[in-house]
């Protein structure tokens, strides 16, 4: 038997609660694996609460990011005690997810923890730091360069956002932060933006082109302030577009693709292959290191995270949330 946070449905409503379980309760794939540590994403705060439509199925344990310790394996790609990672990849939403001690997963989005990265370095970066690391990557392989001009990123402040901005700065990006709370500017500083630029600049609805000041974007947000932003990238530039913090929608014209050439550049962390996944760990495992990591990420235990669920859908978070999950 082990612990494990798992939501159950009653009608319309969710509700989490820990429970023990057996190995039988976990669903049918070839990894078995003793979690060490998850992370707490907005995703798993909407799952925990029961206030998103996140999970697939009930009963099941949220936690789309986890690491630990191969256990059991059906799959030639892994042996037992091999340390491995997952993120997204259906985990803690198609299936059973990391908020367990133990979690049986599919080997395809599997991927073994870089030799250069510890564990808790690992779920300090989670989804947020593995999907910043997919829109820099997106970026160079649309021919982004340093040399380029400046990258702008949005959403500065939140957990995609900041992880950009430093992988950028360290790769030698000239990179400039949009945020909505000037009360974070130094912090964006220090993570490397040269600049941080207030979010209400970047509302007003954009002409179909506006004067040229970016190589490249990252986008978190979405809606108006993707549309802006579109309409300022360089001839040739690119906009890796990663989220919807302030809306789903983009009301735009095709000006900035036919005249200026600009790509844009849909990212999702969820359901890309193995071999990027794998890609996107060591290069985020090589430029990153501990003490970055400990600087902008802070540990709860197993108990907490109901409590710390709360608490990031209020905005009362800063930063990203390790869960360990033997305490
Ligand atoms: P956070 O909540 O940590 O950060 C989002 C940031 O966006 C905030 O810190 C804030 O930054 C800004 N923001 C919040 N609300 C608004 C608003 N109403 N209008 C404009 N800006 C706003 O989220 P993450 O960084 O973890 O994720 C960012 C986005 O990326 C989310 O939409 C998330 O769903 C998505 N995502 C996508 C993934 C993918 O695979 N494509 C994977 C992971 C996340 P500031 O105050 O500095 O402006």
């Amino acid at each position: 038997m082990f612990n494990a946070l798992v939501a159950q449905q009653s009608d319309t409503t969710i509700t989490c609660n820990f429970e023990q379980w057996d190995n039988s309760q976990l669903p049918d794939h070839p990894v078995l694996i003793k979690v060490e540590h998850s992370s707490l994403n907005y995703k798993d705060a909407l799952a925990v609460t029961g206030r998103g439509k996140i999970l697939r199925s009930f009963p099941m344990v949220p936690g789309i990011d986890l690491v630990g310790s191969v256990v059991e394996s059906t799959s030639t790609e892994f042996q037992t005690g091999d340390k491995v990672l997952l993120c997204g990849g259906g985990l803690g939403e198609d299936y059973s997810g990391g908020f367990a001690e133990y979690a049986r997963v599919p080997a395809e989005p599997l991927v073994k923890l870089p030799s250069a990265m510890s564990s808790q370095d690992s779920m300090a970066a989670g989804t947020a730091g593995f999907t910043a690391m997919l829109s820099v990557l997106a970026l160079q392989d649309a021919g982004i360069t340093p040399s380029t001009g400046k990258i702008v990123v949005s959403g500065a402040s939140g957990g995609v956002g900041s992880i950009a901005i430093a992988i950028l700065a360290r790769l030698g990006y000239s990179v400039s932060a949009i945020s909505g709370r000037p009360e974070h500017g130094n912090f964006l500083k220090q993570l490397g933006a040269s600049e941080v630029l207030p979010r209400e600049e970047f509302l007003e609805p954009a002409k179909p082109l506006e004067q040229q000041r970016w190589a490249g974007a990252i986008d978190t947000v979405g809606d108006n302030l993707l549309a802006k932003l579109l309409a300022q990238i360089n001839y040739g530039g690119a906009v890796a577009s990663c989220g919807l913090a302030g809306g789903h929608k983009l009301n735009t014209t095709v000006m900035p693709f036919i005249l200026r050439g600009i790509k844009l550049l849909g990212i999702n962390s969820t359901y890309i292959d193995n071999q990027q996944r794998q890609r996107a760990w060591q290069q985020l495992a090589e430029i990153l290191d501990h003490d970055f990591w400990a600087g902008i990420s802070q540990h709860i235990n197993f108990q907490d995270i109901p409590e710390y669920a709360e608490k990031l859908l209020a905005g009362k978070i800063h930063g990203r949330v390790i869960v360990d999950i033997s305490k």
